[in-house]
């Protein structure tokens, strides 16, 4: 008999899910069904930053797979159809028509809850001003680059988050003045520790970023229906569009009302094959809570990286396989200008709340000292002291220094102490690193004292 698989949200965790069990099974024993209430399907919200930059120059190419692509492949995907009701008895949806207003009820035997995250907008006097908005999907994008083209001269973007600072980078490549306010001390405060956070902040005001931190928004104020100026605690900055990048949390309130828990962290339980403790229901995304691999603990970590994986896992077992999605580290990238920041791990203050660390950094290079286009690289490094074992790490620096964060995310991912990564065998020529790369270099020189 033909089972039935509904997927409710069809970007990148749903649709991955939805592609995986299709490759894996005929349509003769799985129908693929999803449900996205917005009008594209597999869209890269990663790439919405370049193109308010200009750097592309069409929005439809973010767009990875269309619904017609996915009907191609015998995958059923309706866009503007926004799934309003779960019942985990009775094994049906409701589905809201966007476009016509009518409501449909749709059976399944295997449900995939991929509604991933909820920008967070908080509750400020003139929120709602035309002129304010967030940069969430491409048709914000589109609305950004429009606000630009009509004659946008001033933007605040509040929060210096990895988003904020992707899109103060593009703001000021098309030629904006641009103020961004944080209520932290340091930019990227959830991502770097304050050191590494400094050199963003030095970079981000040396382009001609107006950074104020510490700093609250209070409100927004519009003339004429328009936004004019954004009321901070440090006072006013007059702006004709300001971009909300306070960060996310789990869209889970259709879950939870239908009984599929949600952990402390607010994202949804699953375990490791990804299926939450409701039979028949499985959960990926932004929405979810996973493990992470150092700390053991829950956390919910917001990354593109990690839908596509979690809704492949769920393909491959709804397909008949055993897939388990092994957990987070936290590794990320972002840029900003030509400064480039990864990071992976735990930060120092995580770390020394749990263990007896060693945390220290230090300055490379990107290339060879005398080749030609070489940079600057910090590299900060924290590991356990007793047993060496690396628990996070940070790097900021010019172009080249972003990726180098993969090799001590794999080398965390294995448990390795530093003084192996020390002596690991990574390439080394003068156009890509000084002969220490600079993993290799900082390994060698925080943890110098258990080389020997
Ligand atoms: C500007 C920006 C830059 C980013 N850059 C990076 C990056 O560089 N690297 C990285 O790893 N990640 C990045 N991300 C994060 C990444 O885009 C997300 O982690 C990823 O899209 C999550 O995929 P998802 O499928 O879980 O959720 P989403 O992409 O949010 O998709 C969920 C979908 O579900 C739909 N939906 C929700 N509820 C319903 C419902 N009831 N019925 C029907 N449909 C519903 C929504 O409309 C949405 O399309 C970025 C995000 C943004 C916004």
């Amino acid at each position: 008999m033909t089972r039935r698989m509904v997927v409710v949200g069809g970007d990148a965790a749903g649709m991955s899910a939805a592609a995986r069990a299709r490759r894996l099974l005929g349509p003769d024993e799985l129908e693929v069904l999803a449900f996205e209430r917005g009008p594209r399907t597999s869209y890269a919200a990663c790439g919405l930053p370049y193109h308010v930059q200009g750097l592309v120059a069409d929005p439809e190419d973010l767009v990875a797979r269309t619904p017609e692509q996915f009907a191609a492949a015998g995958i059923t995907a309706l866009v503007h159809h926004e799934v309003v009701a779960i019942d985990t008895s009775a094994r049906i949806v409701d589905v809201h028509d966007l476009r016509t207003g009518s409501t449909l009820t749709e059976s399944w035997d295997e449900l995939v809850v991929a509604t991933g995250a909820t920008a967070l907008r908080p509750d400020l006097p003139g929120i709602d001003t035309d002129g304010v908005q967030h940069l969430r999907t491409i048709d914000d994008a589109v609305a950004l680059d429009r606000r630009i083209e009509q004659g946008a001269t001033r933007a605040v973007v509040v929060g210096a988050g990895y988003v904020g600072v992707e899109v103060a980078e593009a703001l000021l490549a098309r030629g904006l003045s641009v103020t961004v306010v944080d209520a932290a001390e340091r930019p990227l405060a959830a991502t770097l520790d304050p050191p590494m956070a400094a050199l963003v902040d030095e970079r981000m005001r040396s382009k001609g970023v107006d950074l104020r931190l510490s700093c609250a928004v209070e409100g927004f104020e519009g003339a004429a229906g328009a936004l004019r100026a954004v009321a901070t605690s440090a006072g006013t900055v007059e702006a004709d569009v300001a971009v909300l990048g306070l960060g996310v949390r789990p869209a889970t309130h259709l879950a939870i009302d239908a009984g599929i828990p949600a952990g402390d962290t607010g994202g949804l339980v699953v375990d490791d094959r990804m299926h939450t403790p409701v039979d028949g229901v499985w959960a990926a995304g932004d929405c979810v809570e996973s493990r992470h691999r150092v700390t053991g603990r829950s956390v919910v970590v917001a990354l593109g990286t990690h839908a596509n994986k979690q809704g492949r896992v769920v393909g491959s077992n709804l397909g008949g396989g055993d897939a388990r999605f092994p957990g987070v580290l936290g590794t990320a990238v972002t840029k900003f200008c030509e400064l480039e920041i990864g990071r992976t791990g735990l930060g120092a203050e995580e770390a020394r709340e749990l263990w007896d660390v060693e945390v220290g950094s230090v300055t490379s290079r990107t290339r060879a000292r005398y080749y030609p286009g070489t940079q600057p690289a910090e590299v900060q490094v924290v590991y356990r002291r007793d047993d060496g074992v690396l628990l996070g790490a940070q790097v900021v620096g010019g172009p080249g220094t972003a990726k180098r964060i993969d090799a001590f995310a794999v080398a965390i991912w294995n448990g390795m102490a530093v003084e192996d990564l020390a002596m690991a065998d990574l390439s080394y020529a003068p156009p890509f690193s000084p002969v220490w790369d600079p993993v290799v270099r900082a390994a060698a020189v925080v943890g110098g004292a258990r080389l020997g």
